[in-house]
């Protein structure tokens, strides 16, 4: 496996960074995760803009334009002869000294790393997840906006080690009002008739490249969706319950604390949104 490590290809064992990388120390650094699909880059254009931006947010200057960038993954793809593939990109601040200012660090540092994929298992996709919610809030988007997919992934691991010491494998987390705000790494939608709902960004929500495509195809089948906020009683009572990710792709969730959700199994709607997206992903990228 080769990884891509700021203008070079490495192979996995000697890909290493300095211990003064900001992004080790601080966090200080941005990141995507994207899908390729039959050899095509799922929605790269989109993943791109949000890393730009997160990047922006964070005053962090990406040396290389957006089409340099879709160069790098191409390049990385074909370097590891990979078809169907998770995309991880990282952009960390680079090396500097011990002090918080980033001034000290002259160059970010670019990774690619591009991986065959498996989170959940595919039974799973058959029988629904069972999740909780958590005491972890989702940081406020009045401070560091939840729209920034920055390398500060510690209110994530928490709702990830919450859920396990729960005996589940995901869970959700709360705004710091008491809404639904999204899961570990994935958004959230529940469904009551024909009408799905999902929360709105300013709930503290990244907006997920699948939540949008999700919300596109199911527009299209007729449904009505709605970015709507919503409590913990409105996913116990909801017909369907389901979550999005780039890595989670649709998957059902049929108990939330201990709430069966419908008739606790993955729902019809559900089901179609699936089969919909899987059909949906080979067509829609960047060879
Ligand atoms: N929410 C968080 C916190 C995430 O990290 C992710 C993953 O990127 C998502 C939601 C889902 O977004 P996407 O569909 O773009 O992968």
């Amino acid at each position: 496996q080769w990884i891509y490590l700021n203008e070079q290809f490495v192979k996995k064992e000697e890909a290493k960074i300095s211990v003064y990388d900001h992004g080790f120390l601080y966090g200080d650094g941005v990141f995507e995760g994207i899908r390729v699909y039959d050899g095509n880059v799922y929605r790269l254009d989109e993943h791109l803009d949000r890393l730009y931006n997160s990047a922006k947010a964070i005053l962090l200057n990406i040396p290389h334009s957006k089409h340099e960038m879709t160069e790098i993954i191409i390049e990385t793809l074909k370097k590891n002869l990979l078809t169907n593939a998770y995309i991880r990109l990282v952009v960390s601040r680079g090396v500097g000294n011990l002090g918080l200012d980033p001034k000290s660090c002259p160059k970010p540092q670019i990774i690619v790393i591009a991986e065959e994929l498996t989170l959940f298992p595919k039974e799973l996709y058959k029988s629904g997840l069972e999740i909780v919610t958590v005491a972890t809030r989702r940081n406020r988007p009045d401070v560091l906006s939840p729209k920034v997919k920055s390398l500060n992934y510690l209110n994530n691991i928490l709702v990830k080690i919450e859920a396990s010491l729960a005996g589940v494998s995901e869970a959700l987390m709360l705004n710091s009002e008491g809404y639904v705000a999204e899961g570990s790494a994935d958004n959230v939608f529940i469904v009551n008739g024909n009408v799905l709902r999902t929360p709105p960004g300013y709930i503290g929500a990244l907006e997920g490249i699948t939540r949008a495509a999700i919300m596109e195809i199911a527009e299209s089948l007729g449904y009505v969706v709605k970015e709507e906020p919503f409590t913990r009683h409105d996913v116990y009572v909801a017909d369907e319950v389901f979550l999005t990710g780039t890595a989670a792709e649709v998957i059902a969730v049929v108990k939330v604390d201990g709430r069966i959700i419908g008739d606790g199994k993955p729902g019809n709607v559900t089901n179609d949104l699936l089969e919909q997206f899987r059909e949906h992903v080979v067509k829609d990228g960047v060879k």
